[in-house]
């Protein structure tokens, strides 16, 4: 399988009057043709700062990407001009957000958010749109679609925003499509029918998915490859059954350790202890030291860097480092 986008050493920093904030630092990751590639972890750990700089949106006053690569489809996003982006963006890559009520614009009929893009990048006319928006409303599962194309977001649940966020997603066949926590709005019926139809589409269309989630069922479900973070940096990747069976990281562990397991009688739910650090209070360490039971004195003042673990799987922990001799 061809790689279809590479993230390199990526840092996004934000400029904070209290420091500089390292959202994400150093991350490098890969999405294959046809793969959906999950990253996981708590908030704030720099999933979605990750995928926004993917999307060229994670810029802002005072916000800015300041080192790596991030190469789709044979080009450099991080040199392309905003016209270049914005030609991309809803094209090539669409995204997906958790709230799309916040996402889709209140005053405008949802048909209409779906034909935009189709006029925008396909240049379709206006009722060729339209009717493909109505395909589209259909195809993500939802009855009465020319009557719904003409309904505004407040008139609409969630679980049918979140389709209309997918069918104008989709609607130019984008070969990424980035989702982020697309369904923990959502009750459970209706995220396993938005995943259901995701996995569907991918299927159709060879699409590739980078899924942003914190929840390790959906993970489960969805994912070919899996890249935990932490603090603004990768500690653990692999592919899905391989990180599942064999965790290495205890940070992995500690996430798996709380996932609920059906029909289990489980009188508490584990928890990791502890809080993920202030990005603000950051010292050059294991980020996770504070809430790591098998921490040791290395683990405090030196980094671990992503080694190897198996195939296709690597590590960042000072537990599997070969040659202890700096302990
Ligand atoms: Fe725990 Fe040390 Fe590994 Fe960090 S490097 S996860 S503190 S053992």
């Amino acid at each position: 399988m061809r790689d279809l986008l590479t993230i390199e050493n990526l840092r996004t920093h934000f400029f904070a009057p209290e420091g500089t904030i390292k959202a994400v630092d150093g991350v490098s990751l890969r999405v294959r043709e046809g793969e959906t590639v999950c990253i996981v972890g708590e908030s704030g750990c720099g999933k979605s700062i990750t995928a926004l700089s993917v999307m060229g949106l994670a810029a802002g006053s005072s916000g800015k990407v300041v080192g790596g690569r991030i190469e789709f489809d044979g080009r450099n996003l991080l040199e392309l001009d905003k016209n270049e982006l914005r030609t991309l963006r809803g094209h090539e890559i669409a995204m997906i957000f958790q709230e799309p009520m916040s996402s889709l614009n209140p005053v405008l009929p949802v048909g209409e958010q779906i034909m935009e893009p189709l006029i925008e990048h396909l240049k379709l006319g206006k009722k060729a749109a339209r009717a493909r928006a109505i395909e589209l409303i259909a195809q993500v599962g939802i009855a009465r679609p020319e009557q719904i194309a003409n309904a505004y977001p407040h008139e609409l649940s969630g679980g049918m925003l979140q389709r209309i966020m997918i069918a104008a997603a989709i609607s130019c066949s984008p070969k990424l499509l980035i989702a982020d926590e697309p369904t923990t709005a959502l009750d459970v019926t209706i995220q396993a029918q938005i995943l259901d139809m995701l996995r569907r589409f991918k299927a159709e269309s060879n699409m590739s998915i980078l899924l942003i989630t914190h929840d390790l069922g959906v993970v489960a479900e969805m994912a070919d490859y899996v890249v935990v973070m932490y603090a603004g940096k990768v500690v653990e990747e692999g592919e899905v059954t391989e990180l599942f069976s064999h965790p290495k990281h205890p940070y992995t562990k500690g996430l798996l350790r709380s996932k609920p397991i059906l029909n289990h009688r489980q009188d508490e739910l584990y928890a990791i202890p502890g809080q993920v650090p202030n990005p603000l209070e950051l010292t050059v360490s294991c980020y996770f030291h504070d809430r790591c039971g098998q921490c040791m004195d290395v683990c405090r003042s030196r980094e671990p860097r992503l080694r190897e673990a198996g195939e296709r799987h690597r590590v960042a922990c000072w537990l599997y480092e070969e040659a202890v001799a700096y302990v």
